[in-house]
């Protein structure tokens, strides 16, 4: 179920340096080439996306995204690079504050994704982890959208250090 949009928005992610984006951009591109028109947060048949600082849109998570790929479409600036598969490389990430973790039914993030990414494992003393799988995470933010603690974040994988990768 979709958040109560009387609600304030709960995050802006490209606020952040790793952050995510809109669909098939990325904050430097973003960031250099949006005029902030406004054309895809119009646009956006989810009302998911924001101007913020007056300087460019970001996406709010009060509900999913369902890459309709509307936004890409509407934008008259080089915002959007359409081929880029995924869209973003973005995964749920679920935080300590997650009610399942302190021994509380739950389960709104599982019941919320379409793409069966989050599963509850129970552990020993009546807790449970919700244990992502990463590989289907489609990074829709369903699960972002739905959580009643703020737990869920979308987080891009942290770039990999030059001496991890020699
Ligand atoms: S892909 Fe569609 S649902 Fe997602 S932000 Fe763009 S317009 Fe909105
Ligand atoms: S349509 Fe393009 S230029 Fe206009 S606000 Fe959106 S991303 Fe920026
Ligand atoms: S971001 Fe979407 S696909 Fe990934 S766990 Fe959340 S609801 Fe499932």
């Amino acid at each position: 179920m979709p958040r109560d949009r009387s609600l304030p928005p709960r995050r802006f992610l490209g606020t952040r340096p790793e952050a995510v984006s809109l669909p098939w951009t990325d904050a430097a591109r973003m960031l250099e080439q949006c005029t902030a028109c406004g054309a895809c947060v119009d646009a956006c048949p989810q009302d998911i996306l924001q101007i913020v600082g007056g300087t460019h849109p970001e996406v709010t998570f009060t509900d999913a995204c369902t890459f309709c790929a509307a936004c890409a479409e509407i934008c008259p600036e080089d915002v959007f690079d359409i081929e880029r598969d995924p869209p973003w490389d973005a995964v749920a990430q679920i935080g300590s504050g997650c009610l399942e973790h302190q021994g509380v039914s739950c389960r709104a993030c599982e019941d919320s994704c379409e793409a069966r990414a989050l599963r509850a494992r129970p552990q020993i003393g009546g807790t449970s982890v919700m244990a992502l799988d990463t590989e289907a995470c489609t990074g829709c933010g369903a699960c972002v959208s739905v959580c009643p603690v703020d737990a869920v974040t979308l987080q891009r994988p942290q770039p990999q250090r030059s001496e991890d990768a020699a």
